[in-house]
């Protein structure tokens, strides 16, 4: 199984959005770079969540925001490594729509559960394949640093 490391804080963060906005969900992005490893996310951007016709189980960031936070990535030297996003009393899975909205090849798909209004279980997957016809997604393991460890791979 790939992992997905990321700092205890932006782990942290993405949990305590998916609280914040529930019932409805919450989305962003995750911002990191590419080792050996896999992914190591540095921050994480938050959205808002366009979806009005159904917000409680849709989730869409505009492309406006999200060419802004792509050029905010770049100038800290940054890639998109993923994006994330909850469920508000529902799993950690991802649905058949989250499945057919997810385009980013070999970026990191986040959910976290918020169960009446507290973050519980989050699970990262992996868009793998080559092209978009033979995308599928892999579940894989987060690996949250803590900060007394946390430093930055050479
Ligand atoms: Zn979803």
């Amino acid at each position: 199984m790939s992992v997905l490391r990321m700092p205890r804080a932006v782990y942290d963060a993405l949990r305590v959005h998916g609280e914040e906005t529930y019932p409805h969900e919450c989305c962003g992005a995750l911002l990191g770079e590419p080792t050996a490893q896999g992914w190591r996310v540095a921050t994480a951007a938050r959205a808002g969540n366009t979806r009005t016709d159904s917000a409680h189980n849709r989730y869409q960031i505009a492309p406006v925001e999200l060419v802004k936070i792509e050029r905010e990535a770049r100038r800290q030297g940054l890639e998109i490594a993923g994006f994330y996003h909850s469920h508000p009393d529902h799993p950690a899975l991802w649905s058949a729509t989250d499945f057919a909205e997810a385009h980013w090849l070999g970026c990191c798909y986040v959910i976290t559960e918020v169960a009446q209004g507290k973050a519980a279980v989050t699970n990262s997957f992996l868009l793998a394949g080559a092209t978009e016809e033979d995308k599928r997604f892999e579940p894989q393991t987060i690996q949250v640093e803590e900060a007394r460890t946390e430093s930055r791979p050479a």
